[in-house]
């Protein structure tokens, strides 16, 4: 038996960066399933590693959905700034895109791990691979944490594994069982950041094409329940793109989205067609909307899905049709037959009961001595750097709440 003052369980970006700012001095074990650590972070931003956003800390709270409240102390603890000025002061320069996405200057994803690694080794972190944690048991003398090779007794232990999107990266859902063996409640994960495959789809032939920033209403049973704007993609089988990606938090099988195409109440849509059709009723329909940032393979697409002729002019249009068309590019249904899986999606949401968490150290509320870091917890961030963000604050807190133990 080995033992240890914390045992971080997992080496993705929460796990890593609390062990790295465990008291130097305490022995600190960090055990990660994979060979490799950082798997996950290894493909963020497609392996250029979107590691946080440059927008104000206090925005960040509303990028979370109906949970950013909990990670205000976390947040403010170790802000964004204080993200990008630790990679910037160990030799990582960082660039921020036009979107204020901030990534390292390299765009490789590796020189994020490798500084992590780094700093826990000057720590001096025990860090062992391919130790997959199998359960972990309260005793009177601490944690008793067992892998197939090893027990280790430790007197706190720091829960880091992630949820359960992209599995193949490790993140398999093990510490959804380690706490509810604790009597944690588990909000039931559901992908996150995941496109969606939309059931009698008529969009395939114009895939890749997208939209900017247009708001999108999600209903359900008939009732309009959120509304969210942002980048619509259209794929082969459904919508991606961020404004998809971010609002796919809230979706459910057989609920439908209706798409603003133009970002214009009915009523105005309306009132300009009957306009341009007096000032000049040769126009064709399909001109008429391209002056709305539409592209027209779109339009072309919603012209031919109401059997309409592309190049039917706004003088032809009866009173009927006029309102067809105002409908289907104000308020175009799309009704989900599919959420992308957690081989898809990007993040994981629900996952750990928040109010069974003190938000101020990540430490059970339950159970004394352990502690949650990063995505495990019902924690899901929009596209930006947010996840990630959120794995490093919440894992900072958690590290300074043990060392004040100490
Ligand atoms: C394709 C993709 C792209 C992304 N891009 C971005 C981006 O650009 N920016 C951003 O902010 N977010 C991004 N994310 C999300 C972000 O990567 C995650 O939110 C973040 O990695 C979560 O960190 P974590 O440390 O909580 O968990 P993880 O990174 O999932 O790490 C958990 C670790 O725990 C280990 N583990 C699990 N079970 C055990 C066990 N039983 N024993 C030992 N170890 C175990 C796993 O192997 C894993 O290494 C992306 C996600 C994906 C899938």
């Amino acid at each position: 038996m080995e033992h240890c003052d914390t045992l971080v369980i997992g080496g993705g970006p929460a796990g890593l960066f609390a062990a790295s700012h465990l008291h130097k001095g305490s022995k600190i074990v960090l055990l990660e399933k994979n060979i490799n650590l950082g798997e996950k972070l290894n493909i963020a931003g497609s392996g250029r590693c979107n590691i946080t956003h440059t927008g104000p800390i206090m925005d960040f709270i509303s990028k979370y959905g109906d949970n950013g409240r909990f990670l205000r102390n976390a947040l403010l603890s170790f802000t964004n700034l204080d993200l990008i000025s630790f990679f910037n002061t160990r030799g990582v320069d960082t660039i921020c895109d036009a979107n204020g996405k901030v990534f390292p200057k390299s765009e490789k994803a590796v020189d994020i791990i490798d500084t992590l690694i780094t700093e826990c080794r000057k720590r001096g972190v025990l860090i062992k691979t391919g130790a997959a944690v199998l359960s972990i048991r309260k005793t009177d003398d601490g944690f008793l944490v067992l892998t197939e090779k090893n027990t280790y007794l430790t007197r706190q232990v720091i829960i880091a594994t992630g949820g359960k999107s992209y599995p193949a990266t490790g993140s398999t859902g093990d510490g959804y069982k380690f706490v509810k063996a604790f009597g944690h409640a588990i909000v039931e994960p559901r992908p996150s950041l995941s496109p969606v495959f939309i059931k009698e789809y008529m969009f395939a032939g114009i895939s890749g094409v997208s939209l900017t920033n247009r708001p999108i209403h999600l209903y359900r049973n008939g009732k309009k329940i959120r509304e969210y704007h942002g980048d619509i993609g259209f794929t082969h089988k459904g919508l991606s793109g961020p404004g998809i990606l971010d609002f796919s938090r809230y979706f459910l099988t057989g609920d439908m989205l209706k798409i603003n195409m133009i970002d214009l109440p009915l009523d105005t849509l309306r009132d300009n067609l009957i306009l341009a059709n007096e000032k000049n009723g040769k126009m064709s329909v399909k001109n008429f909307l391209k002056k709305y940032d539409l592209p027209e393979s779109l339009i072309k697409a919603v012209l031919e899905g109401m059997n309409m002729d592309v190049s039917i002019t706004l003088a032809c249009l009866t009173k009927q049709m006029r309102n067809q068309i105002v409908d289907q590019f104000c308020n175009h249904p799309f009704v989900i037959g599919k959420i992308g899986s957690f081989q898809v999606a990007m993040a994981t949401t629900g996952g750990i009961h928040l109010k069974e968490v003190s938000p101020k150290t990540m430490q059970s509320r339950l159970v004394e001595g352990l502690y949650f870091a990063g995505e495990l917890m019902d924690i899901d961030g929009d596209t930006g750097g947010y996840n990630i963000q959120a794995a490093f604050s919440t894992g900072f807190l958690a590290a300074n709440a043990i060392n004040k133990l100490v």
